[in-house]
């Protein structure tokens, strides 16, 4: 068995969206507590992952909007050194600040990272606790807590950089994926299979119908149970016909049952449950390959054990 790759980095507590943000470092530091207190750190491999470059971001990113961001980011800066507010919207729930474009930067980063050493084999799986958050963010727009798609970006990344021919991205945040639907659908290369409370932010997701994604959409408090069951019905028997050479997971935790920002009814044993039917696939058809990115998550507590529950799966301990 190999090792399992941990990744952060300092920069992922800068950035921030205001007090009282649900998506706020104060996460970071759940997860990271969590760790200690367990001793799980001692299984993982922690590294510190640098910036992804602006032509990695643009497997997944217009160009248009990536420069709009930096110029919003630069813009910020210039206001801010001359009295003016230290976030600037751009949507109701989405707002940078003076780090967010470097933090944006370094989370994709790391999924690069870990891909590469997955791919080489230097680690058998990886996590990236990363801020901000990707799966919201879409082809041409920031939205939902989220700039640039960092599994969308890695997973482009495989394809493109590494030559891989089949990838899987597996979604189980409570919110509908829809930045990387919205960068993915079509792309017969990529399965992405997910679930996600609805009706519900953002909407839509119901009725995708490219033939690379298998979206299944459940109701407001639904339990664990049902999920595990639906997975087993609609997202293996695609997954098996894809035989992906690489997993990726936008591991969002929100569907706890804890967690306010969704109604769903999962806890840490349906998280470890689906973090190792995932891993059965991995080890099946993909060399064990998978990397992890956090995307949603906001009941401290619930989130720290459910990252401690895929991660112990992740590192087998
Ligand atoms: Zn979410």
């Amino acid at each position: 068995m190999g090792a399992t790759g941990y990744f952060i980095h300092r920069d992922f507590w800068k950035h921030e969206m205001g007090a009282g943000h649900p998506e706020g470092p104060a996460r970071l530091d759940a997860i990271e507590d969590r760790l200690l207190v367990t001793g799980l750190d001692h299984a993982l491999q922690r590294r510190e992952p640098s910036q992804a470059s602006l032509s990695d971001i643009e497997l997944a990113h217009s160009r248009k909007y990536v420069a709009s961001l930096r110029g919003l980011s630069e813009a910020l800066r210039e206001d801010m050194q001359a009295g003016g507010p230290t976030h600037s919207a751009l949507d109701p729930d989405t707002a940078i600040n003076t780090h967010t474009w470097d933090a944006a930067l370094r989370a994709a980063g790391a999924a690069l990272e870990a891909t590469d050493a997955v791919i080489s084999g230097e680690l058998e799986n990886a996590f990236c606790a990363v801020r901000p958050p990707g799966h919201h963010a879409c082809r041409e727009k920031a939205m939902g807590f989220c700039f640039f798609n960092n599994v969308a970006i890695a997973a482009k990344y495989a394809v493109e950089r590494h030559g891989l021919q089949r990838i899987a991205i597996v979604d189980f945040d409570v919110h509908h994926g829809n930045g990387t639907e919205n960068i993915v659908a079509g792309d017969e290369r990529i399965l992405m299979v997910s679930f996600f409370q609805h009706p519900f932010y953002p909407e839509g997701g119901a009725q995708s119908d490219a033939a690379n994604l298998v979206n299944v959409p459940v109701p407001a408090y639904t339990k664990g149970m049902d999920v595990r069951e639906l997975i087993e019905l609609m997202w293996i028997p695609r997954l098996q016909a894809h035989r992906p050479e690489m997993i990726f997971i936008s591991a969002g935790f929100d569907a706890h049952r804890e967690d306010d920002l969704g109604q769903m009814g999962l806890v840490e044993q349906d998280f470890a449950w689906i973090t190792q039917r995932i891993k059965d696939i991995a080890l099946q058809y993909s060399q064990g390959r998978i990397v992890s990115c956090l995307e949603g998550g906001y009941n401290l507590s619930a989130l720290a054990r459910s990252v401690e529950a895929h991660l112990r799966v992740l590192a087998d301990v």
